[in-house]
């Protein structure tokens, strides 16, 4: 039997702090820092963000295994750049409304999270079915207050929020991270929490198109530097993936005002940070896929903006 992978896939967002503990472990997660915006009331500048991609490997049933096995450098390299995904056409907006609740408290950040996977469960569905899927599943959602939490793909330690495709995936969202910028900041915290889910169920969209898996398994047959662009290529497009979805559905969020200038802030404010593997994009390159899967075709959002492998190598540096 070919070897199935399990894959976190991870969003990050630590304090500088915790930056310079990682250095020195290394290996799971390299981590962009950036500054809380404003920040009065939040002296010390907060961190980073942004997608990071697991290195934990775990071999597990996945049970979309017929589609995963027998990847060809040929059928990998199909997989990612002619997905028929990425013909599907316009995400339907999921008409949801911003979840009505203060993200400060445990039970109200599973329900804010919840909701939005819900929403965008319904939202990508008609798109999984338009390419022919008949296996698009709801994603897991794991909201938890662990320092490590344990998952199929291992165990991740600190404010990580990831995604495990095991089985049918699973999001992870640590929610006294939440809880803590939205003490300084509610509206920056809103924004932060709308991208990231979005971004992680990006990755449940590649893992359900089968993108997630030719994409781990062409990383596994390159160059550490090769790899890292297959990398960029794979984290920008989930960005991508989870813009779209926000754009789709920004008149009913809404997704305007001053929540779009916090979003704007942070999606132009993730990305690579000096020191760390080059595994996430730029700040540029990360802003510039977020914006084209927020904008699509100027009326509507579609995952065809999303196509990082056919994008020139300026584009996924
Ligand atoms: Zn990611």
């Amino acid at each position: 039997m070919s070897p199935q992978y399990s894959r976190v896939e991870r969003m990050n967002y630590l304090s500088s702090k915790k930056l310079r503990v990682l250095a020195g472990a290394v290996a799971v997660a390299s981590c962009a820092v950036l500054a809380m915006p404003n920040a009065q009331a939040a002296p010390a500048a907060v961190q980073a963000e942004r997608p990071v991609p697991g290195v934990i490997d775990t071999p597990a049933n996945v049970p979309n295994a017929g589609r995963d096995a027998g990847w060809t450098a040929a059928k990998a390299l199909a997989a990612v750049k002619n997905n028929k995904l990425y013909a599907t056409g316009n995400i339907a907006a999921s008409k949801c409304k911003r979840p009505a609740v203060a993200l400060n408290t445990e039970k109200n950040v599973r329900y804010f999270e919840s909701e939005l996977v819900r929403c965008m469960y319904a939202a990508w569905k008609p798109n999984l079915w338009r390419m022919g899927a008949r296996w698009d599943v709801k994603p897991a959602l794991v909201v938890h207050g662990y320092n490590t939490v344990n998952s199929a793909c291992g165990s991740v330690t600190g404010w990580t929020s990831f995604y495990c495709s095991y089985r049918g995936g699973t999001i992870y969202i640590p929610w006294r991270q939440l809880v803590t910028y939205y003490a300084q900041n509610p509206t920056f915290a809103v924004a932060y929490a709308t991208n990231t889910i979005a971004h992680e169920y990006g990755h449940h969209i590649q893992s359900m198109t089968g993108i997630l898996t030719a994409s781990h398994w062409r990383g596994s047959h390159m160059t550490y530097d090769a790899s890292l662009a297959e990398s960029r290529r794979r984290e920008l497009q989930a960005s991508c993936l989870g813009s779209a979805y926000i754009g789709a559905n920004k008149a009913y969020y809404p997704m305007s005002g001053g929540l779009l200038t916090e979003w704007k802030w942070v999606v132009s404010h993730s990305g690579d940070q000096p020191g760390y593997p080059r595994d996430h994009g730029s700040w540029t390159n990360h802003n510039y896929w977020s914006l084209a899967g927020f904008t699509g075709n100027g009326k509507n959002t579609h995952p065809g903006s999303c196509q990082t492998w056919s994008a020139p190598a300026t584009r996924i540096a």
